[in-house]
Formats: structure tokens, C-alpha cells, sequence
């Protein structure tokens, strides 16, 4: 693809944009020389502004979600896309958050423009774990534990049970739990069909990712080797 298209795609502005942006040399090759529009580069030797090119497929990044942001792109309060780069928001593909958190959930959000990917850790048939720090209401009683193990819980107006799910419970209103679906505000309506609720949630793994340290608010890019924790 013509450098200018392929820089264009990837959300950086549009060609006229990336056209003036190689005139003014801000569009080198990793030699350091600067590149032409009708070059030819292997996407992985392009820097812009000295910083290498975003992967033009395949890109799959962690934000550490706070509460109050909303995953939809057409959403009118604050979105997810506000913490990232505004190229992000740009490119075609889109990057898509991979398994939607709630506007007042926090923690681990990936977002990718591979659609295998995301179909792989969404789907429930690929039992992806997602794991979620929860608080809550109402002291737990003592059988949740075993009632979300026991893969019959049934969720108001669905016609199939949850799979199994582990409940860990660090204190009577305080929780881990670990789930292989992704159904709609899932962990709420858990707590919910127990009567109980959910005060605040906090997802801290997908797969064998965590956030580690990364902060509140702040993005990285999610490395090949953490990948192949998914
Ligand atoms: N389950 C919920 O209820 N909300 C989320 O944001 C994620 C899982």
C-alpha cells in the first residue's frame, strides 16, 4: 500500500494531512531518512514524529478504564476513546474494545482492530476467563460460592444457564470472581439474581493478563508474549 493511504488508514489525519506531515519530514524511514509519498516501506521501518508506526493490523492495546467513561464511540458523555490517542479512534479498522465494561466499571479494557481476536475472547465457546473485583451491598450469605459453581444459575429473561463461575470471597462484602461468558451486565445481574448488589466492579484479568502497574487512565500496548496468555 502507497505510504500515504497506509499512514492515513491508520488514523495519523487524512492523506492531505499525511502528505503535508512527509513534506515538513515528519515521516522517516528507521535509517533516518525522510520518506516520499510514492515509497514503498515495510510498514515495521516507518517512523513518525521519531516514533515507530502503529502496527497497521493487529494492533491490541490495555487501558486501565476509570469509572465514568463509556465504551461506545457514539455515546454523548465521556468515552474510552477520550484517554487514547485520537488516531486511535480513527483508523480503519476501528479498534474495538474487546468485551464492553460498564460506565461505572474500572479496570482492564482491551481493545483491538483484530476481529479473530476479539471474537476468540468474547466468544463464550473459546471460555476466556474474565476476572472481576467486586463489592459489594449486602454481607454474603455463604452459598454464593457454590450456587455460581453450579452452572445452573439462571439470569432473568435468558433462556440458558451461566456456566460454571468461581466465586472467590475475600470478606463478607468483598469478592473475586471469574467468569467464561460475556452476557450483559453479567456480574450485576449475578449478585442480582441472589439479591444482592453490586456495589463496585473492578475487572483485573482477561486470560492470564492483568494491569499490573499500570495506572488509572493510562493505555500500553499489550506485548506479543502477553498474547499468548489470551
Ligand atoms: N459485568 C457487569 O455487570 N458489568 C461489567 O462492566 C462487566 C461485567
Amino acid at each position: 500500500m502507497r505510504l500515504v493511504r497506509l499512514i492515513a488508514n491508520l488514523g495519523y489525519g487524512s492523506q492531505k494531512d499525511v502528505r503535508g506531515m512527509i513534506r515538513d519530514g515528519r515521516i522517516t524511514h528507521t535509517d533516518g531518512r525522510a520518506l516520499a509519498a510514492d515509497d514503498r516501506v515495510d510498514p515495521g521501518e516507518i517512523r513518525v514524529d521519531d516514533e515507530k508506526l502503529d502496527p497497521p493490523a493487529g494492533l491490541v492495546i490495555m487501558l486501565n478504564k476509570p469509572a465514568g467513561y463509556t465504551c461506545s464511540t457514539t455515546d454523548p458523555g465521556r468515552v474510552v476513546y477520550e484517554l487514547l490517542p485520537p488516531r486511535f479512534g480513527r483508523r480503519n479498522p476501528v479498534l474495538a474494545p474487546v468485551g464492553r465494561l460498564d460506565r461505572d466499571t474500572t479496570g482492564l479494557l482491551l481493545l483491538t482492530d483484530d476481529g479473530p481476536l476479539l471474537h476468540r475472547i468474547t466468544s463464550p465457546r473459546h471460555h476466556v476467563a474474565k476476572a472481576y473485583e467486586v463489592t459489594l451491598a449486602r454481607p454474603l450469605e455463604g452459598g454464593e460460592a457454590d450456587t455460581f459453581a453450579s452452572g445452573s444459575l439462571m439470569l432473568r429473561s435468558e433462556k440458558t444457564p451461566l456456566a460454571p463461575a468461581e466465586l472467590v470471597v475475600i470478606d463478607p462484602l468483598h469478592a473475586r470472581l471469574t467468569v467464561h461468558e460475556g452476557r450483559y451486565h453479567q456480574v450485576k445481574r449475578m449478585f442480582a439474581a441472589l439479591g444482592n448488589h453490586v456495589e463496585s466492579l473492578h475487572r483485573c484479568g482477561v486470560g492470564g493478563l492483568t494491569l499490573g502497574d499500570l495506572p488509572e487512565g493510562q493505555w500500553r500496548a499489550v506485548t506479543p508474549e502477553e498474547l499468548a496468555l489470551l
